[in-house]
């Protein structure tokens, strides 16, 4: 057991990662506080979230109750082709939350006095025994562990490690969410209860009920997320796509209302004639879509004297693995478990590090594996290999946002 007088740990960042750090360093007798760059209480992040056993287990652990109106159920996958047709089906229970779900449960655990808005961390002191963070606003915080859970371009990992850039995977995901009500029926029909996927020669468009408003699960009530992967050529299609109408490139994103109209307009074009039509109908009927290229990300190491990652800022695997927030939920357990089962931190921090690291390697890897069909260049031949096994219907029904816990299994004939 490490040293109780010395178990004072500050969480750089307050989203998904950074709670479940700060709560299970907390059930283990840390001193933990929270420091958040935005300056008002975060929300509305991303969209629908695919969950995975190992989450279950570890919101178990916080007792807290995923049991509980957690999210939709769905049984099955399915995929349509072009015109509308069944091009095969696979059973696979799995529970679709959202981000905003997750995040207020994690976040009403957490105490309001430990957990700071508006406070951007700009430069970290290594000293004997701990770090010393300054912030934007001159605060000055002292820990004797300092966690970075700053997200993809993490300052804890720039200043710590260097500057690492996101790899462009050479493709886009068009996203967005339409209200359960506004789905043609038709398309409802055939979409509304399973994980449906369309695959179009290399792109892939994959969809399902997550939570309205307010986590509202009521039928009726819920809102339908979808994720179209289309390539997008680094240095032509992805600025042209980032560039917003004041001629403006943006780094990275673009927030979805300086998306150019034209470029929207042509999204749905693509969509009429490349989707099948119950896809195409709920491209048609949202508001608002957002586009979000595609990044891989690999910290050299998880930690660096007493300073350790978890979540995005270590590893940014792809959504087709359904990573993201179980990723980071492992890495702060790994992390609380070190430090609970060494006494000496540095060692915890080592042991930490060769666990997730091969870890995070092992799912950016799975990430690029099962993106590779949509790349907008394929230059190697294993990038070559991958896309051909991992294109087929078959194949991305049943390896698409699984961790190799969850069962799937062939449906029933005739079921689809
Ligand atoms: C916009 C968005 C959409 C997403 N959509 C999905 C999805 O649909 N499905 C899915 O599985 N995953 C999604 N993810 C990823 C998923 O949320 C993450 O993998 C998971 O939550 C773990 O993220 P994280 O907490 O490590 O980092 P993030 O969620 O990126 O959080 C990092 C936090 O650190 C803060 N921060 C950054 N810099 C500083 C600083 N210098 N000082 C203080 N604080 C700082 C940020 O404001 C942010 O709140 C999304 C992430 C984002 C940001």
């Amino acid at each position: 057991m490490s040293d109780r007088r010395s178990r004072k740990a500050l969480v750089v960042g307050g989203s998904i990662g950074g709670l479940f750090a700060a709560l299970l360093l907390r059930q283990r007798g840390w001193d933990v506080h929270v420091s958040e760059r935005v300056p008002t209480s975060l929300s509305g992040r991303g969209a629908g979230i695919v969950t995975q056993p190992p989450l279950w287990r570890i919101l178990d652990m916080l007792g807290l109750d995923p049991h509980r109106n957690f999210g939709v159920a769905v049984e099955r996958r399915l995929t349509l082709a072009r015109d509308g047709s069944v091009l095969g089906t696979l059973r696979c229970p799995q529970v679709m939350t959202s981000w905003d779900r997750l995040f207020s449960m994690l976040r009403a655990e957490w105490p309001v006095e430990r957990y700071t808005l508006g406070e951007e961390l700009r430069g970290i002191d290594q000293q004997d025994g701990g770090v010393v963070a300054t912030f934007r606003n001159g605060t000055q915080r002292f820990a004797n562990l300092l966690i970075g859970a700053d997200g993809f371009r993490s300052t804890v990992r720039t200043l710590a490690m260097g500057d690492i850039p996101p790899c462009y995977a050479g493709y886009v995901a068009w996203r967005g969410l339409v209200p359960e009500s506004a789905i043609p029926a038709d398309a409802y029909a055939m979409l509304g209860g399973v994980f449906g996927f369309c695959l179009p020669e290399g792109e892939q468009m994959l969809g399902y009920l997550v939570a309205g408003e307010d986590n509202d699960l009521r039928p009726g009530h819920r809102r339908y997320n979808f994720v179209w992967y289309r390539p997008a050529d680094e240095r032509v299609t992805l600025p042209d796509l980032l560039t917003d109408e004041s001629g403006h490139t943006h780094a990275v994103s673009i927030p979805p209302p300086l998306i150019r109209p034209e470029i929207i307009t042509d999204m749905r074009a693509r969509a009429e004639a490349i989707l099948a039509p119950q896809f195409a109908a709920i491209v048609r009927a949202t508001a608002q879509p957002f586009l979000q290229p595609i990044y891989d990300l690999e910290a050299p190491c998880l930690t660096t004297g007493r300073i350790a990652l978890v979540g995005d800022s270590g590893f940014v695997v792809r959504p087709h693995v359904g990573a993201g927030v179980t990723k980071a939920a492992e890495d702060a357990l790994a992390l609380a478990d070190a430090l609970d089962a060494e006494a000496d931190q540095s060692h915890a921090l080592l042991r930490y590090d060769s666990e997730r690291l091969p870890a995070g390697r092992r799912m950016v890897q799975r990430g690029r594996h099962l993106g590779a069909y949509m790349q907008a260049q394929i230059s190697t031949a294993e990038e070559r290999d991958a896309a051909d096994r991992h294109r087929t219907p078959e194949a991305v029904m049943a390896e698409t946002a699984l961790m190799g816990h969850t069962v799937a299994s062939p449906d029933m004939p005739n079921s689809g």
